[in-house]
C-alpha cells in the first residue's frame, strides 16, 4: 500500500506537534508545517520518522498556495489534512465590547485559515478518491453549551464546525471524510500547565479521525472518539 501523505498545520509545538509525531509513528510521510520555517525544521528534527518541514502561515494565501504547489509537485496528492493551527487571544472582554481587531485576527486564523487549506487540498483528495480532513475545533464552539466568555474564539470554532459540515457535504460519497473534534483541555501553551490532559490525550481523537476506515463517519464533531452535539 502507498505511504500516506499527511499535512499538519501549526505543528511546531503543542497538539499539532504531537499529531505530526503520532502520524509519522504510524508510517505516514508528514509535512510538518509552521509559520516560521526555522521552527518547522527544528520541530521536524525532533520526530523519528518520515517528516518534511515546510513553511505555512494559514493567514497568507500565497503561503497556502506555495504549500499546495509543493505537495502537488513532490507527492501528487494529499491523503490527510489536519487543520490544527489556531490562536486564542481573547482577553476578559465580552461579546458586548470585544475589540473588532481581536475578532478579525481570530477569525482570519481559525476560520479563513482552515477554509483556505480545505479549498487547496480537498479538491486534490476528491481527484484521487481518498482523503481524511481533521479540523481541530473546541467545545467552545459548541452551540448547545455556548458561553459568553472568549467571544472571538467561540465564534471562530462555531464557524469552523459549520465549515466542516459544508465541506463534508461536498465530499459525500467520495471516500473523503471530513470531521472536526475537540481535544479537551490540554497542557500546551494555549491550554496552560493546569490543564487536565496530556498532549498525547489531546491528539488521540485527531489521529483516530485521520486514520478512519472508508466506512467511517463524515461531517461529525467528536471528542474522545465519541460524537458530540453541535
Ligand atoms: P498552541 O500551543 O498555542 O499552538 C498553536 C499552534 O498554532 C502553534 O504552532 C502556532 O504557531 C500555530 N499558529 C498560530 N497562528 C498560525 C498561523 N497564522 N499560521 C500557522 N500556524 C499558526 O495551541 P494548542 O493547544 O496546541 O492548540 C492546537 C489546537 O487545539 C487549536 O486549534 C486549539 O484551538 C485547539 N484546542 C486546544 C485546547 C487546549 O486546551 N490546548 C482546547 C481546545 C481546543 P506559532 O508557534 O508560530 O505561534
Amino acid at each position: 500500500m502507498n505511504q500516506k501523505i499527511a499535512v499538519v498545520t501549526g505543528a511546531n509545538r503543542g497538539i499539532g506537534h504531537q499529531i505530526a509525531k503520532d502520524l509519522a509513528g504510524l508510517g505516514m510521510r508528514v509535512v510538518l508545517t509552521a509559520r516560521d520555517e526555522a521552527k518547522a525544521k527544528a520541530a521536524a528534527a525532533k520526530i523519528i520518522g518520515d517528516v518534511i518541514p515546510h513553511q505555512l502561515d494559514v493567514r497568507d494565501v500565497n503561503s497556502v498556495a506555495a504549500l499546495k504547489h509543493f505537495v502537488e509537485r513532490e507527492f501528487g496528492r494529499c491523503d490527510v489534512l489536519v487543520n490544527n493551527a489556531a490562536i486564542y487571544i481573547d482577553d476578559d472582554k465580552s461579546i458586548l465590547n470585544v475589540d473588532m481587531d481581536t475578532v478579525r485576527q481570530t477569525v482570519e486564523t481559525n476560520v479563513y485559515g482552515p477554509l483556505l487549506m480545505c479549498q487547496a487540498f480537498v479538491p486534490m483528495m476528491l481527484k484521487h478518491g481518498y482523503g481524511r480532513v481533521v479540523n481541530v475545533s473546541s467545545e467552545s464552539g459548541r452551540m448547545t453549551t455556548m458561553s459568553d466568555g472568549t467571544p472571538s474564539y467561540n465564534l471562530s470554532k462555531t464557524a469552523l464546525n459549520a465549515l466542516t459540515l459544508m465541506f463534508a457535504k461536498t465530499a459525500r460519497g467520495e471516500r473523503v471524510l471530513i470531521n472536526c473534534m475537540c481535544p479537551g483541555w490540554v497542557r500546551s501553551d494555549m491550554g496552560g500547565p493546569g490543564a487536565t490532559r496530556s498532549l498525547q490525550e489531546g491528539a488521540d481523537t485527531a489521529v483516530w479521525l485521520a486514520t478512519l476506515p472508508d466506512d467511517g463517519p463524515n461531517g461529525g464533531f467528536f471528542r474522545d472518539r465519541e460524537r458530540m452535539e453541535w
